[in-house]
């Protein structure tokens, strides 16, 4: 690694801008221009092959689209990253000078395409940031790095794009903070970074997710740009414009932790953002538990069944209370919480018998 990229990859916050696909040399060059000119990014990104749900669909421009690339660094003087799922793809990649490699959501989940990257790169001093995978199973995240540490691999970093989920939800990828803060953990010192835009799968919360990755501490962010969102081959509904990008980038509060004070401030803001976290998560927990009360409310008034059921609810408590115990919980207040939670169970049902 050159000394230019050695200083990039220390620097926070790293933001890496570009497309979610290279699509046109012209469209590359133009994103790259002007992400440039403003003067806030530190490396290119675009995804030369593209891993897609479905097949029928754009699956990046392959190999021809690496010279645009190269030809864009020659023109900002930005270093490159690409993801590569493959032995073939880090070759190519190689050769047409691209300066950090990541590994796709797609890939962390498959040991046998993360050993064959690795093996790839055995013996070669090139960087590579690891992407969470697409479900929440940290082990997988951290064995992808492993694979990458014993292949011989120095500068490794880890890119947050949230967790995917069944159903509709607010999120794309469900970003469950709590995950990375963990890898940050078992990883102190490595680079995290966080991916706003497949987290969030719009343009609306990308400013948010940012602010809130900066607030929990990562070290840069990156974010798909494309001159045309709208007209985008892929993941057109979270492509900004270099322009809105810069804007997005100029509203953040990046925090600092110079002082012992400040050090302080930001320790308590971690802490307290991680409780906010589990808060929210308990509330959609919550939430979730009510909607499976209002189906048992559903056939119980099918069956003309009474609401209130004796023996369950104490199988319930029972059961609260030998795990409030394992986990250091009173049994006080296993007592009041399951009586504030049945007692909005039962004016779900109420509500549902009425209906
Ligand atoms: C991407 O960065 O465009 C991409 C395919 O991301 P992920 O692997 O996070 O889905
Ligand atoms: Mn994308």
């Amino acid at each position: 690694m050159n000394e230019k990229l050695r200083r990039l990859w220390e620097k926070r916050p790293l933001i890496i801008s570009g497309p979610c696909s290279a699509e046109t040399e012209e469209q590359v060059l133009e994103t790259s221009r002007r992400l440039a000119a403003t003067g806030r990014i530190d490396m290119l990104r675009a995804g030369i092959w593209k891993p897609r749900t479905k097949p029928g669909q754009f699956e990046g421009v392959g190999t021809k689209g690496l010279p645009w690339l190269l030809q864009a660094k020659k023109m900002t003087g930005l270093p490159t990253t690409v993801e590569v799922a493959t032995a073939k793809h880090v070759q190519d990649a190689l050769q047409f000078e691209v300066d950090v490699l990541w590994i796709g959501a797609r890939t962390t989940v498959n040991p046998f395409s993360v050993q064959e990257v690795a093996d790839a790169l055995r013996g070669v001093d090139i960087p590579v940031l690891v992407k969470n995978p697409i479900n929440p199973d940290l082990e997988l995240w951290s064995g992808a790095i492993e694979r990458l540490q014993k292949a011989g691999v120095q500068q490794i970093g880890m890119i947050h794009r949230g967790f995917s989920s069944y159903g509709n939800t607010e999120y794309r990828n469900a970003p469950m903070w709590h995950l990375p803060i963990e890898m940050k953990r078992r990883y102190p010192g490595m680079l995290l970074i966080c991916d706003p835009s497949h987290i969030s799968g719009n343009r609306i919360l990308l400013q948010q997710v940012s602010q809130k990755s900066i607030d929990l501490d990562f070290g840069g962010l990156m974010i798909e740009s494309h001159i045309d969102p709208d007209n985008a081959w892929s993941d057109a509904k979270q492509q900004i414009t270099p322009e809105r990008l810069d804007e997005i980038l100029k509203a953040l509060t990046w925090r600092r932790k110079d002082t012992t004070e400040a050090e302080f401030i930001s320790a308590l803001a971690h802490l307290r953002e991680q409780i906010n976290q589990v808060d929210d998560e308990l509330l959609t927990l919550i939430g979730q538990r009510m909607k499976l009360a209002d189906k048992i409310g559903i056939y119980k008034r099918e069956n003309n069944i009474t609401i209130l059921q004796t023996n369950r609810w104490n199988d319930i408590l029972e059961r609260a209370y030998d795990k409030g115990e394992q986990l250091g919980l009173s049994k006080e207040f296993i007592t009041r919480y399951f009586d504030a939670v049945h007692l909005e169970s039962i004016n779900h049902q109420n509500k549902i018998m009425n209906d």
